[in-house]
């Protein structure tokens, strides 16, 4: 049965290939929430050949952190879009302690609260096989990969007939770099969520369905009306 709950704020943490993407589309399906990926907002950017992409194209091939303050004005942005008013689910933002302090104050600003942080949690040899052997659909961005989950023709979408494509960065040398950057930079607020009393932990090994049941355990834990324990 499908449930929905009205204005469930969340944030999905995890490192690059942990399978936020995945799970993400799956809590947009179940709970009919936006799902809000900064990198999605940034490959539009790009891809559109705008002022803002050509800022951030050389960060997001190399894999480095697009600067705090334009990731911040782009969530920003995208959290005043109307579907955004009955609830969000966030890909991979906050990255920084600075984007989860700015997060907070511009909740607090709007008088809105994060309700909880997912955090998946992957081995990072499980992440290098996942990412390298990931493919991506060019025309619906549906995911595939070489081993795990092949498409029934090569480089063909199951889906749509559309061209499978390996992004930029999924190559094994900005795979570490990306790694690093999160160990270095992102890692940190799994504390800073622990010390808000929002942090919830899933193991990101295993079926994607039994995953994502343990993330519907957390959803159903969570009460959007109380907010007497959350700080942020
Ligand atoms: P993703 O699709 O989430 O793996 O993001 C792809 C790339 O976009 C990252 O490697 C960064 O270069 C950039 N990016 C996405 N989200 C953020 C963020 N919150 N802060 C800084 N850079 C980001």
């Amino acid at each position: 049965m499908s449930l929905k709950k009205e204005n469930l704020n969340l944030i999905l943490m995890g490192p690059p290939g942990a399978g936020k993407g995945t799970q993400a589309k799956m809590m947009v399906d179940k709970y009919g929430i936006p799902q809000i990926s900064t990198g999605d907002l940034l490959r539009a950017a790009i891809s559109s050949g705008s002022e803002l992409g050509k800022k951030v194209q050389a960060f997001v091939t190399s894999g480095a952190l697009v600067p705090d303050d334009l990731v911040v004005s782009v969530l920003l942005n995208r959290l005043s879009d109307p579907d955004c008013q009955a609830g969000f689910v966030l890909d991979g933002f906050p990255r920084t302690v600075c984007q989860a302090d700015s997060l907070g104050k511009a909740m607090k600003d709007r008088k809105m609260i994060v309700h909880g942080t997912i955090a998946i949690e992957v081995p990072d040899q499980e992440l290098i096989d996942r990412l390298t052997g990931r493919r991506i659909c060019k025309d619906c961005a549906t995911s595939f990969h070489l081993k795990f989950s092949a498409p029934k023709k090569e480089g063909i979408c199951d889906k749509c007939g559309g061209e499978l494509l390996q992004r930029k960065d999924d190559s094994f040398e900005v795979i570490s770099n990306r790694l690093n950057v999160y160990h270095k930079q992102t890692q940190p607020l799994i504390e800073y969520y622990r010390k808000l009393k929002i942090l919830h932990l899933v193991d990101g090994l295993g079926q994607i369905e039994m995953i994502f049941a343990k993330v519907c355990d957390i959803i159903q834990g969570l009460n959007p009306s109380d907010s007497s324990k959350i700080k942020i």
